[in-house]
């Protein structure tokens, strides 16, 4: 496999917004730490799923992978070079290449513009298609995502179609410059029950069609299961765990993965949970905890983990995890 993106020490840390007063006397600028500090890999042909709670800096960090963010530092390496320093025509090449499927897809869709002008926008932005041209290929990547009749479809608008026909039309607008690599964050959160499992067996066709590369954002590790070929663990801006699906899913070395795994639903009523609970909420990204920032949530804490910060460790063939007792 051949590496198609690197995330090398990536932060991205938002100024928190005071008063003026209290900026005027502050000793320190106080920030939020959003994302501190991570790194990674995507290989061409992959699905590595970023997992996390709400507020763990996973949609921070596909932002700034797509650069819709600027960062605080650290590089995202694609096609030899760090996107950052990529010139304005090398970005808007890029987008076509690098796309995004957003989580609200009535959010993201101008109530303005039918179905088949919002597929076909990107065509004209990016100058890739026009008139008849541009109309045949919005019905033909409207057929493969399976919004059919397209010829009737292409002209509603999003207000009268369902919420699975919405979630279809994000993804037939991130697919139609044929991209190689998509940018899925919590593509099916705001799908009905009832068209999850559909709208995630359509992006693992769509993956091997277009022959795609995702990174696929999920608060829900039961989530990741169905699709991901690697997990990354987030908690608190940083990754604690990464590995083979698999792996980490059979042999959790993290607590906080193994708690994640723990609180996977399972359909038997006779079910009893053995592995503790976190203690408390997840504490604040402006004032993170000293040493480990699991600590004060972690049944195995000693002393030691609220001085020393974990590195990432190489426990098992690409399974990587930051504990002290590992
Ligand atoms: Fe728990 Fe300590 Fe490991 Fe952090 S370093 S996860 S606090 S045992």
């Amino acid at each position: 496999m051949t590496e198609l993106l690197k995330v090398e020490n990536l932060k991205k840390h938002f100024p928190l917004q005071k008063g003026f007063l209290d900026n005027l006397f502050a000793k320190e600028k106080r920030v939020v730490r959003a994302v501190d500090g991570v790194s990674f890999s995507i290989q061409k042909g992959e699905t590595l799923g970023l997992v996390g709670e709400s507020g763990c800096g996973k949609t921070t960090t596909g932002r700034l992978i797509l650069r819709l963010l600027e960062p605080t530092s650290g590089k995202v390496v694609y096609g030899g070079k760090s996107i950052f320093s990529y010139s304005k025509e090398e970005m808007r090449r890029l987008r076509e290449k690098m796309q995004v499927i957003f989580q609200d897809p009535f959010a993201s869709l101008s109530p303005r513009m039918t179905i088949g002008e919002a597929i076909g926008h990107p065509l004209k932005i990016h100058g890739l298609a026009h008139g008849k041209d541009a109309e045949q290929k919005v019905m033909d990547i409207m057929e493969k995502v399976g919004l059919e009749p397209a010829s009737f479809l292409y002209h509603k608008y999003p207000h009268q179609v369902s919420g699975g026909q919405r979630q279809r039309v994000v993804i037939a607008r991130a697919l139609v410059t044929n991209p190689e690599f998509v940018v899925a964050d919590e593509p099916i959160a705001m799908a009905d029950v009832s068209v999850r499992s559909m709208i995630l067996e359509l992006l693992i066709r769509l993956k091997e069609e277009f022959d795609l590369t995702y990174l696929f954002i999920t608060h829900d590790l039961a989530t990741s299961k169905y699709i991901c070929d690697r997990v990354a663990i987030m908690y608190l801006g940083k990754i604690v765990e990464m590995g083979p699906l698999k792996e980490v899913f059979s042999k959790p070395v993290h607590p906080y993965t193994s708690t994640l795994l723990a609180a996977v639903p399972v359909p038997d009523p006779k079910f009893r949970r053995t592995h503790p609970i976190p203690k408390g909420e997840i504490p604040s990204a402006i004032n993170p905890p000293s040493g480990c920032r699991f600590h004060p949530r972690c049944h195995l804490a000693s002393p030691e983990c609220s001085r020393e910060e974990p590195p990432l460790r190489e426990v098992g063939k690409n399974h990587w995890v930051a504990c002290n007792l590992r």
